[in-house]
């Protein structure tokens, strides 16, 4: 007997049927034997929802009242399930954010979690409850309600199985694991039996929305093992862990690819010491998030740098460098939109030379262009136009033999 820590996400718990169908999963793991806490979502497209209410009556609502308002949207859920296991005859307790303890830096909207005060949920799972908690909420300090990010309920899910010394942390949702590309897009993806965290880190950075970066960071650091698995379907789902313990390093494990990509080139820049210091650290200071960036040097005196951003963060990026002309110094702006980057990941191309070369290589064998490179130990990507971003997704999935099962062990 253990204890598991079981998360369901928002479609899972998207109405009185599926909050029904939750409860039954939740009751087979607990009559077999274990001890069970669950966090959850807000139900169905419910945060949206209440985002959009806030921007009716504000342009920039307060962040204090954004993490009051988007809160109640998990304590729907947790009341609403603990009825549900009632009625089919198990005893549980929900408890929000703040009830089971869990504390957060003085950070609205995005607060990272400082510990969690166990006490409370360990009480109630010795009188053998159900605990249910509610997902991506906290309580700061100075005893404010905050939230952790949006998908933060993944997170709260993975640190409570660490503070809890969980044996398992179960993310359950809509698809039913990880897959090697999406299967929307690309009919041969696969779903993986394993992944190792670093990769999966990549990943879900590059957009793979099915795990919150932060809870794959947290689940590594504190080596809690995870499975994403559907909440339909009663199948195995992907085994989220440590390298280590995996059957074997693919080269490449799995491909992530986002579109709503624009690259920005500041020409005529004066080639000195600071100039990218100075660029950079002005569009931090306005909050603009950049990605891959390339310098390139014509001569002795002028450089060009071009670097990506989220094509909603263009105009902001133009308005922060035109303002701050006479500092940077530089000639014209140059940008192009309807982009995409395709990412490769895998744990074994550190072990590999020659994957991004072979990557390359067949996106140029098949015409595309690539127009923006990064790398890291475990990834390559590469931007692309737009039209040819699921195109250079098949063809890196059939050149790196993506959709061929795993050898079994
Ligand atoms: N309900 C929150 C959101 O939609 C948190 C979560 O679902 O993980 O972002
Ligand atoms: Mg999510």
């Amino acid at each position: 007997m253990g204890l598991i820590v079981q998360k369901f996400g928002g479609t899972s718990v998207g109405s009185v049927e599926r909050i029904q169908n939750v409860a039954k999963r939740v009751i087979m793991e607990k009559e077999s034997g274990h001890d069970v806490v669950v966090v959850v979502s807000a139900m169905g497209k419910t945060t949206d929802q209440l985002v959009s209410l806030a921007n009716e009556l504000s342009s920039k609502p307060s962040k204090r009242e954004m993490d009051m308002l988007l809160t109640t949207g998990e304590q729907v859920t947790i009341a609403l399930l603990s009825m549900a296991l009632y009625e089919m005859g198990h005893e549980a307790i929900s408890f929000t954010g703040w009830q089971a303890g869990m504390m957060t830096e003085s950070v609205h909207g995005n607060a990272r979690i400082t510990n969690i005060q166990t006490e409370r949920i360990q009480e109630q799972l010795e009188q053998g409850k159900i605990v249910v908690v509610a997902g991506f909420q906290g309580i700061s300090e100075n005893g404010e309600i905050t939230t952790l990010g949006r998908g933060g309920s993944d997170t709260t899910a993975v640190a409570l199985a660490a503070a809890l010394k969980a044996d398992k942390c179960d993310i359950y949702t809509d698809v039913t694991g990880v897959f090697t590309t999406d299967p929307r897009y690309v009919k041969t993806a696969r779903k993986l039996d394993a992944i190792s965290y670093d990769e999966m880190l990549e990943l879900a950075n590059l957009g793979a929305g099915v795990l919150h970066p932060r809870a794959v960071e947290f689940a590594k650091n504190y080596d809690v093992p995870l499975e994403v698995r559907s909440s339909m379907e009663l199948e195995r789902g992907t085994i989220v862990k440590e390298e280590a313990d995996m059957e074997q390093n693919l080269v490449v494990r799995g491909i992530a690819f986002e579109d709503q990509v624009t690259r920005v080139s500041v020409c005529g820049l004066p080639n000195g010491l600071h100039t990218l210091s100075t660029i950079f650290t002005t569009l931090a200071n306005n909050g603009i998030n950049v990605d891959i960036i390339i310098q390139s040097t014509s001569n002795e005196e002028k450089t060009s740098i071009s670097f990506s951003v989220k094509t909603v963060d263009l105009e902001d990026t133009i308005r922060v460098l035109e303002e701050h002309k006479s500092l940077l110094q530089f000639e014209q702006i140059e940008s192009e939109s309807n982009l995409a980057k395709v990412s490769i990941v895998g744990s074994g191309m550190i072990s590999n030379p020659g994957v991004a070369a072979q990557m390359f290589q067949v996106l140029s064998e098949n015409g595309i262009l690539i127009k923006m490179v990064s790398t890291s130990e475990i990834k390559v990507s590469a931007v692309v136009d737009v039209e040819y971003m699921v195109k250079s997704v098949e063809v890196l999935h059939e050149v790196f033999e993506l959709s061929k099962e795993e050898a079994a062990v």
